[in-house]
């Protein structure tokens, strides 16, 4: 087989540790390793996609989303609020590129985005 070479297929593999949130069957979550919020998770899909630009009609956008309000709310950051960010491609400042959403919270946010 083929060593597969994405970081975060590997991380879906179980080929690299992550502190790991939660597991759905299509998608898991993460702790982003090197956090820009006190509360910073990744929330990728199972299923290897470059970016959003890359994302099919059998991606399931919508339960992504879903999942990271879920875990935004199970680390109590509903109220107070959090940010879900998709970098998408060089000029959106992607560095992985698998796609994945960050959920970020636990201060306040600014804007514009850098
Ligand atoms: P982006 O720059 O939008 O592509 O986001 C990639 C994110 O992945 C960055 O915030 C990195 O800190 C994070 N990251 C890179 N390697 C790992 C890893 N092994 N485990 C968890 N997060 C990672």
């Amino acid at each position: 087989m083929m060593p597969v070479k994405c970081l975060f297929c590997r991380i879906v593999n179980g080929e690299i540790p992550a502190d790991i949130v939660a597991e759905r069957e299509d998608a898991i979550v993460f702790r982003d390793v090197s956090p820009k919020a006190p509360s910073h998770m990744l929330v990728i899909p199972r299923r290897h996609v470059d970016s959003l630009d890359e994302a099919d009609e059998g991606m399931d956008l919508g339960a992504l989303l879903r999942l990271a309000a879920e875990v935004a709310r199970d680390e109590g950051l509903d109220a107070s609020g959090y940010r879900v960010v998709i970098n998408t491609n060089d000029d959106g400042g992607q560095t992985v590129r698998h796609l994945h959403l960050h959920v970020l919270g636990g201060r306040q946010m600014t804007w514009p985005p850098g």
